[in-house]
């Protein structure tokens, strides 16, 4: 569409707007479109309104609607929770574990919020009962460190298929502080608010998995020295909004449409969970670590596993990271992934439920083709990957390399089994080099 100020003194049917018909004279701008069709200023903005109309209509009726509750019946147990992620995501039993217990312990809190509300709308006569359901379980915010490309995002994206509640994945580096380009933190609830479909109470319980939060960590550790607007100022706006604060919430984001109304938010309930890289963090966690051991505590750092050092993290790593003391306290579960080896890599082209492998096993299926990967191009493929530095995602480019032509050439060559060798898939990965 182009502001088209010629249409003024256009042909036929273009110097009048094609909607309310008045001419290109009557109105203050004439947009132009396919085919001579033409909108003017005041139709846009007519336009514009209706569907901000049904926004908040849609919001009215959500809202009276409420979210479902929560039943005991929905309790899904901690191990039944991991032996679901197992199906989809290989190793990282340690993140596995922390997340399951997270997001049980987050329906249980649910469940505890509307046992304590439906009883005060009763106002339970018994004082003791009422004691024991006035404890408000305080929710454990999660931040799992580890490697990109470990699985940190699948397992996200893992538990939401699971959940009975709204759940958004968002980038931390697309935030900045309100006033600077970017998008403003409140835009992670306008995320959420769309994944409710705008029942705000339903939002009010879901979860928002924040990625590469490591990215807004403070960039000097002397905080006095420099302000650090990319940094600092984030975590503080999201430091409150983790903590449980109502926040004034644009429900289609974003600064595009700044007379929208807000909606208020209520993020007490929330669960968010933070994953990041945090590169160099285990240069953190062995000094830390040797210092200990140049102390008293010798007798402990013999057992050390050295290659591993991940698994020693603790909250002061992320905070000699840049992340301040605050919004560390504030994700209290802390997890981290693996980084993927070899045997691992190898376990995730075929295992998984929807192994890459699989995938393509199944496309070719659909031509009628029998696809067999020869044992050594998976190895072959495993090694590719861990020489490329791309962890698990290189291995879906180096497979689409693999068989591109095969993917071109079957369909019409009327053959019906194929198999991939280490001679037909070498130089088509070889090629990726150059
Ligand atoms: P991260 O969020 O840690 O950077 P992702 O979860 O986006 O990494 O992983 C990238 C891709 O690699 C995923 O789509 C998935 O196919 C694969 N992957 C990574 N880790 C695993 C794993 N542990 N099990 C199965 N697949 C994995």
């Amino acid at each position: 569409m182009a502001n088209n100020k010629d249409n003024r003194h256009g042909h036929g049917g273009m110097d009048s707007c094609s909607f309310c018909g008045r001419s290109a004279a009557d109105v203050g701008m004439l947009f132009s479109g396919m085919n001579g069709a033409t909108i003017c200023d005041e139709c846009v903005e007519r336009g514009y309104e209706v569907l901000q109309e049904q926004t908040s209509a849609k919001m009215k009726k959500k809202g009276a609607q409420g979210a479902a509750a929560i039943t005991k019946a929905d309790l899904v147990k901690p191990a039944e929770i991991k032996a679901f992620l197992d199906r989809y995501v290989i190793g990282q039993d340690a993140a596995k574990k922390t997340l399951s217990v997270a997001v049980y312990n987050h329906y249980k809190r649910l469940l505890a919020a509307d046992k304590r509300n439906s009883q005060k709308a009763k106002n339970n006569p018994n004082p003791e009962a009422a004691a024991i359901d006035d404890v408000e379980i305080e929710k454990s915010n999660i931040i799992m460190v580890g490697e990109t490309g470990t699985g940190k995002t699948l397992l996200a994206r893992t538990i939401a298929r699971l959940l009975k509640v709204p759940f958004t994945i968002v980038d931390a580096t697309v935030l900045t502080e309100a006033g600077y380009v970017g998008e403003d933190v409140e835009s992670i609830l306008s995320r959420l608010l769309q994944a409710a479909d705008y029942n705000v109470e339903a939002a009010e319980r879901g979860i928002v998995f924040i990625d590469e939060v490591d990215k807004i960590a403070r960039k000097s550790d002397n905080p006095s020295i420099t302000r650090d607007v990319s940094g600092e100022g984030v975590q503080q706006a999201l430091l409150k909004i983790l903590e449980g604060t109502v926040v004034n919430v644009p429900p289609q984001g974003g600064r595009k449409h700044p007379e929208q109304k807000f909606v208020q938010v209520n993020t007490s309930n929330i669960l968010f969970i933070c994953g990041g890289a945090f590169d160099g963090i285990e240069k953190k966690i062995s000094q830390r670590l040797n210092t200990r051991v140049m102390g008293y505590n010798q007798g402990a750092a013999r057992h050390l596993d050295r290659n591993n050092v991940m698994q020693y993290i603790t909250p002061q790593d992320l905070r000699s990271f840049g992340i301040i003391p605050e919004l560390v306290g504030r994700m209290p579960v802390l997890t981290y992934l693996q980084p993927l080896d070899k045997p691992i890599l190898r376990q995730i082209l075929t295992e998984p439920k929807n192994s890459i492998i699989k995938q393509y096993v199944k496309l070719f299926e659909i031509d009628g083709v029998k696809v067999e990967f020869a044992p050594e191009v998976l190895d072959f493929i495993v090694d590719k990957a861990v020489e490329f530095r791309l962890g698990a995602r290189g291995l879906r480019s180096i497979c689409e390399a693999i068989v591109t032509d095969a993917m071109f050439d079957l369909p019409s060559s009327g053959e019906k089994e194929f198999t991939v060798t280490l001679e037909y898939a070498r130089p088509r990965v070889e090629k990726l080099h150059k």
